[in-house]
């Protein structure tokens, strides 16, 4: 299995320990650094901390990570300049498989130009994308992000992450991936279930976005045994399971 989205530095070595006993092969932890940062050498040590230490810390484990990294929306004040510099350098050295999270939270005119910016640099790069989109106001600022995406990338490249039955009808007909995050505040497996059931396998992928906030290590096993406990096609199951991610994030 893969867990498409979490923060690994923000977690246990348990934690991993779990992931991996319980069938997760790798997972692809993102940059979003949670307390207020205002300077952008603090956020690139946060960058570089995620991969350099902890791949490590997570292999010890048994766990793979993969690695993406960006300015997340809520880092947006800072001079970015430095941080793009080291994503064209990470890309140039495959150090990262994609360019994430990004995205977009308050709307405020700093987040809009980063993420407008990173958007630029990975489809120059042609590198994958994941794009956040906030628990509050969702469907305000998806809006949004899907008038700007087109203008700045090929959708293609661009997973939408923590898609949830109010807005996926918006996004469903996209080029993009989406992403299915099962979290305790943010959506049941059931609710990922009746999606996948819905809208067909293809398009999604699943992930834990095991943070500081209320997570849950194991929501993509517990998902995936539920959708097999329901006698859903095996090769469907193996989509959401790992096929998606591999083709998508080229892993
Ligand atoms: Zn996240």
């Amino acid at each position: 299995m893969i867990d498409t989205h979490i923060h690994a530095d923000l977690r246990s070595g348990e934690d991993f320990k779990e992931m991996y006993l319980s069938g997760i092969d790798v997972a692809i932890t993102c940059g979003f650094y949670p307390y207020k940062v205002d300077n952008e050498i603090v956020l690139l040590n946060h960058l570089n901390r995620i991969l350099k230490l902890e791949t490590e810390r997570a292999f010890e484990h048994g766990l793979k990570l993969k690695v993406a990294l960006g300015i997340h929306p809520t880092n947006t004040k800072i001079n970015p300049k430095m941080i793009y510099e080291s994503l064209y350098n990470w890309i140039k050295s495959r150090e990262i498989i994609a360019i994430g999270e990004i995205g977009l939270e308050n709307l405020t005119v700093d987040e809009i130009n980063i993420f407008k910016k990173q958007l630029d640099i990975a489809d120059e790069t042609k590198t994958k994308v994941i794009i956040h989109t906030p628990r509050k106001n969702k469907a305000k600022v998806l809006k949004v992000i899907l008038d700007i995406l087109p203008q700045h990338i090929d959708e293609k490249l661009a997973v939408i992450d923590h898609i949830n039955p109010s807005v996926v009808n918006s996004v469903i007909n996209k080029d993009c991936m989406l992403g299915l995050t099962v979290q305790p505040q943010k959506m049941t497996k059931e609710e990922a279930i009746t999606i996948l059931n819905e809208y067909g396998f293809d398009k999604f992928l699943l992930n834990s976005d095991i943070s500081t906030k209320a997570s849950d290590p194991l929501s993509v096993p517990k998902t995936i045994r539920e959708l097999q406990k329901q006698n859903y096609n095996k090769k469907d199951i193996e989509k959401v399971s790992f096929l998606n991610a591999e083709k998508f994030f080229k892993i």
